[in-house]
């Protein structure tokens, strides 16, 4: 039979919920366990993909094309193991499939309420994972914090859950934080207990608490929170500020909570985690033998989480080459042809990130003509491809007005255009190219060369294409399309002949890095930044 575990959060938001979730699920798994983790978030929307990056940072697509929470980005690195749109639910989704079924008449003279309609809803979906055979553990976070108005119905169905499937079936995470009063020179435990008694109102005791803690926590410490919490004394772990999330797996290893939970599942240990080549990755992660600069020009640079996946990739990329990767925010607003050389000083290679609308678009235009005139190794993403090829239509084929069409409408050369059958759609939640597409690649490319295979499959999430009309006059002056979409002939890569490290894709290969498997574009953009770098110092 499955068994569930559910992490809820205590005291404050962003105590790290989706790490300490992975963490627990990497043990599990490193122990022979098949373990999933889904997040449960309490707010409206049906799904993240309408809320702006600033709200809510990035928003982490699966191979199914589910627009999801950044989370799962987590999930995916630490487990390697793809998720789909059953991992995240939102409030949104819940309420939107009752109120079908009610128009279905499913509920034909009944009052539908929230209990027991909603939770029940709730509860269908949290279980709906391990009902397969596919895992023997499935974890589940609850966004938001204990407390808040609008998670009340899913910590009934925990609740409820919990009765349901028995005490060693299920248990109960609770995350808090235990504050040092400089002050007072002390850690603070109050606030934990204040948490646990509020979850205890709601009928959940916690079975384990993982406190988040600048400090160690003293034998003293954990006794008392034990103590007050009705929790046994190793149920109490601390989770001490980390210098990397990738240290968290080992840290919670230290700390045993992957034996808690199994003793309380009442599962066997099976086997010591394997963990080398967890360890392996942190060893290289942490011994880096060079040192480079890329600039990541964005438009949401403010709010670090915008390009969660990004910056990731580049640590399993920097790990993979043994070298440390600073990543320098570049505001594209900022960028004009008068300052770009100043703006862009010092970086050995430049990545144009995703994006949606015109702010800022010009900055990155002229960011790509400086590192394409001057041999700086550069990587386009998605709306930084569209860039790529606006600025090679303007600079090089002399089209001096061309555009996308989400810049321009009228533009008289839109080598970047809304494909056909987005025209025809006027709502915007999940309506864009979403997910998992193939593509194959030329061979002799760059792409190919890296990728080391004639077909892969990479995710998307856009509505704008390489205008194919535009393709022959690309080609002859030396940007090649070399990677296409067999089954309806869209670029998907394309990349200069005669450049160093000039490739930009349409998909998002952030989002299939993991700590098992660096994408090989990030890996290989790495490695000619370092070229580069290597290059300029010897001048
Ligand atoms: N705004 C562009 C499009 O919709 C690019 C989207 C993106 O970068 N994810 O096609």
């Amino acid at each position: 039979m499955t068994k569930y575990i559910f992490v809820t959060g205590g005291v404050t938001s962003s105590l790290g919920k989706g790490i300490i979730s992975a963490s627990l699920a990497k043990l599990l798994q490193a122990r022979g366990y098949r373990v999933t983790i889904q997040k449960f978030d309490p707010y409206i929307n049906i799904d993240p993909g309408t809320l702006n990056p600033y709200e809510h940072g990035e928003c982490y697509v699966t191979e199914d094309g589910a627009e999801t929470d950044l989370d799962l980005g987590h999930y995916e690195r630490f487990l390697n193991v793809p998720t789909s749109q059953a991992n995240n639910i939102t409030t949104g989704r819940i309420y939107q499939n009752v109120i079908n079924k009610e128009r279905e008449g499913a509920y034909l003279g009944k009052t539908v309420q929230v209990v027991p309609h909603i939770t029940d809803e709730i509860k269908r979906n949290m279980v709906l994972l391990g009902q397969g055979d596919d895992f023997d553990i499935v974890i589940t976070e609850l966004g938001g914090t204990v407390g808040d108005i609008e998670s009340l119905p899913f910590i009934e169905a925990v609740r409820q859950l919990r009765w349901e499937l028995g005490s060693s079936n299920s248990l109960v995470i609770h995350l808090t934080l235990v504050p040092f009063l400089a002050a007072a020179g002390e850690l603070k435990t109050k606030p934990t207990q204040h948490s646990v008694k509020m979850l205890l109102e709601y009928g959940i005791q916690p079975d384990i608490l993982v406190c988040r803690t600048e400090h160690h926590l003293s034998a003293d410490i954990r006794r008392k929170v034990a103590l007050f919490c009705n929790v046994n004394i190793n149920a109490v772990i601390e989770s001490i500020d980390a210098s990397t999330i990738y240290d968290v797996p080992l840290m919670m290893l230290k700390e045993q909570l992957d034996k808690t939970v199994l003793s309380k599942l009442k599962l066997p240990l099976k086997s010591d985690p394997n963990l080398e080549n967890w360890k392996n990755f942190l060893g290289r992660l942490k011994n880096p033998t060079s040192e480079i600069k890329i600039g990541l020009v964005g438009k949401y640079v403010e709010l670090p989480d915008a390009y969660k996946s990004i910056t990731e990739a580049f640590i399993h990329a920097g790990a993979s080459n043994e070298c440390k990767v600073k990543v320098v925010s570049i505001h594209s607003e900022s960028i004009t042809t008068e300052n770009v050389a100043e703006r862009l000083s010092g970086l050995d290679g430049v990545l144009v990130a995703p994006g949606f609308g015109s702010r800022g678009i010009e900055g990155k235009i002229i960011a790509i003509q400086h590192v394409r005139e001057n041999n700086i190794p550069f990587f386009g993403i998605c709306l930084g491809m569209q860039c790529a090829v606006v600025e090679f239509a303007r600079n090089v084929l002399g089209l001096k007005d061309a555009n996308s069409s989400e810049m321009d409408e009228n533009t008289p050369d839109p080598v970047i255009s809304m494909m056909e059958e987005q025209k025809k759609i006027k709502n915007k939640g999940g309506t864009m190219r979403l997910g998992s597409y193939i593509c194959d690649l030329k061979k002799g490319s760059k792409a190919y060369n890296i990728y080391g295979k004639s077909q892969i499959t990479e995710r998307h999430r856009h509505r704008y294409e390489f205008n194919n009309e535009y393709l022959k006059q690309f080609e002859e002056a030396g940007m090649i399309a070399s990677g296409i979409n067999p089954d309806n002939g869209l670029v998907e890569i394309v990349e200069l002949k005669n450049h160093p490290f000039f490739v930009a894709g349409q998909f998002h290969p952030e989002l299939k890095s993991t700590v098992a498997n660096p994408h090989p574009l990030f890996v290989n953009f790495v490695a000619a930044s370092l070229a580069n770098s290597r290059k300029n110092n010897k001048k």
